[in-house]
């Protein structure tokens, strides 16, 4: 790291406080009874200082510090998440940084002086991601993640493109009808974005050895298709092997949902499977057995509400490529329901002790 620069943030200034708007709602004070600290974050703004001149800096200013004081104070706005290096966005092409100017700017609330914004893109850059359903969810997660710039989406998804699906599926248009969708899918990747290749598989997956063949080498597992019955499930194991996290979504009456598996880290979705057969056990019978009328599958992902759950699913797959924050779904059920005012909920589950995978795991 050779300069610092103070992140594009408001500071202001109250009596012998300064007041650091870290995020839209949050305040941080620090006191500043003789102005330097302020004179400092002025000098960090302008992004122009090595840290070894920050003090000459500071003296032209009238402020007398010393190198370790320099450094105390950087360690501390560091901790704080506010300094990010100023020359990060310059090791990226400038094609890149044009391209991707919004997203490095997103990347700021999570950079440091040791981790830049274009390290979280170059991070992106170079992950593949293995994309199960090209539908209604899987087509909003592709847009997302060649927006984001991901290197490579392996995807997967053996259906047509029909007139119904143009009500979601955005990344489809009227001359793609009759087109397999990954490859009508893949050719809009390839005149969007240059840096996002994408590996069509027009296939159904029905096996847990084929799913084995193409999550291997992937940075995380997007399954936005829920046939065959035991696709989850099949997909859960093999995460399970090769240690690769795994993403899911989907949408039951007005109810959206996704959830997250981090093998190694938190109970899989096998023992969510354990434990709901545990509490079907707990209902009365006839509510175990009681379905008298079972209607076909509709389908009510509309346009909106796919895009607000594809979103999401794409956000948490990149929390486990970027490492910016923590996955917000590991083992969590994360619920919106449309019918209560899009009402948010989570609900964790834990570990099943009958779960043979994750008794596996020690
Ligand atoms: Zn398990």
């Amino acid at each position: 790291m050779e300069r610092p620069r103070l992140k594009s943030i408001i500071v202001q200034r109250a009596g012998s406080q300064v007041i650091i708007c870290r995020r839209a709602l949050e305040r941080v004070y620090l006191d500043d009874p003789t102005g330097s600290v302020a004179t400092l974050l002025q000098v960090l703004a302008e992004g122009r200082h090595t840290v070894g001149e920050l003090p000459g800096a500071l003296s032209e200013r009238g402020v007398s510090v010393s190198d370790a004081e320099v450094s105390a104070a950087l360690a501390h706005l560091d901790g704080l998440e506010v300094l990010a290096d100023a020359d990060g966005d310059d090791r990226l092409d400038e094609d890149v940084r044009r391209r991707h100017q919004s997203n490095l700017r997103f990347y700021d609330l999570f950079a440091s002086l040791h981790r830049s914004s274009a390290d979280i893109h170059t991070a992106v850059a170079r992950a593949r991601v293995l994309l199960v359903g090209a539908g209604g969810l899987g087509s909003g997660v592709l847009q997302a993640l060649a927006g984001l710039g991901v290197g490579e989406i392996v995807l997967v998804d053996d259906d047509i493109v029909e007139v119904k699906n143009l009500a979601r599926q955005f990344v489809y248009g009227l001359a793609a009808l009759g087109r397999p969708k990954v490859l009508a899918a893949s050719d809009w990747v390839a005149g969007y974005s240059p840096g996002t290749r994408v590996t069509p598989v027009n296939r159904r997956i029905t096996d847990v050895q084929s799913i084995q063949d193409l999550a291997t080498g992937c940075d995380v597992v997007v399954c936005a298709a829920d046939s065959p019955p035991d696709l989850h499930l099949m997909i859960n194991e093999v995460c399970f092997a090769l240690g690769i996290p795994f993403v899911a979504g989907g949408l039951a009456y007005s109810t959206l949902s996704y959830w997250s598996v981090w093998p190694g880290r938190t109970p899989c979705r096998q023992c969510l499977e354990l434990n709901r057969a545990d509490e079907a056990a707990e209902l009365p019978a006839e509510l175990r057995d009681g379905v008298f009328i079972d209607p076909p599958r509709v389908n009510r992902a509309t346009g909106p509400v796919a895009q607000i759950l594809s979103g999401l699913m794409a956000m948490e797959a990149m929390r486990y490529v970027t490492h910016t924050d923590p996955p917000v779904a590991a083992a969590a059920y994360n619920v919106i329901e449309l019918a209560d005012g899009m009402t948010t909920s989570r609900s964790s589950w834990s570990r099943h002790p009958k779960c043979l995978l994750c008794d596996g795991a020690g």
